[in-house]
């Protein structure tokens, strides 16, 4: 399934269900933990199908704290860099949100310093993190608006949902959007 709008700033966002590992965007966002170590879920697919080499890549950051991220290459992967981002584990806290809406942030930063101008993200912490995927997808979307019209650079994002219902809560969310 797939869901494209282009947005009044002039950037397509591209909602859809599937592999973040097969995305061809400049770029594509890991859900990585602030170890940077691997794991299951998006990083454990990225790793996988990447090859050692981004693990090798990884090692040198030492971690990465929660709500920033740091770009690899991506191996044997189609994109150009995989950009790593720590998001927060949920705790039903108000900085839950603030957090994870760094973390988009800093993940477009990322692409921007990079030279990326398409990226591709999962639905960051709503997997191992437990962070409820109906209120991820508002804070996810409205960040990368926000980004985008401050940054007309990034020409794409495709927002990669590996579930219906994710993908719905995307489709509802891209309908707000201006
Ligand atoms: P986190 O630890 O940040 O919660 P996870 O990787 O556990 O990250 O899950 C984040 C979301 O990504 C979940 O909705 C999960 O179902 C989904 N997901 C898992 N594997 C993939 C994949 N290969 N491509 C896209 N999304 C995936």
């Amino acid at each position: 399934m797939i869901r494209r709008k282009t947005l009044e700033c002039g950037t397509l966002f591209v909602v859809l269900t599937g592999d973040i590992t097969a995305q061809a965007t400049d770029a594509i966002v890991n859900a990585a933990n602030s170890r940077l170590a691997g794991g299951g879920g998006v990083d454990g697919a990225i790793h996988a199908k990447g090859g050692p080499e981004i693990m090798a890549e990884c090692r040198k950051f030492g971690g990465c704290p929660t709500g920033y991220a740091v770009v690899t290459g991506a191996g044997r992967l189609k994109a150009k860099h995989v950009i790593h981002a720590v998001g927060p584990i949920y705790s039903g806290l108000t900085d839950d949100a603030r957090l994870l809406a760094l973390t988009y942030k800093k993940s477009l930063e990322c692409a921007v310093k990079s030279g990326c101008k398409s990226v591709s993200f999962p639905s960051i912490s709503t997997g191992a993190y437990g962070y409820p995927p109906a209120d991820a997808c508002p804070i996810a979307m409205k960040t990368c608006h926000d980004f985008v019209n401050d940054n007309p650079v990034i020409e794409e994002i495709h927002f990669v949902l590996f579930s219906d219902p994710d993908f719905a809560l995307y489709v509802e969310q891209l309908e707000e959007l201006k």
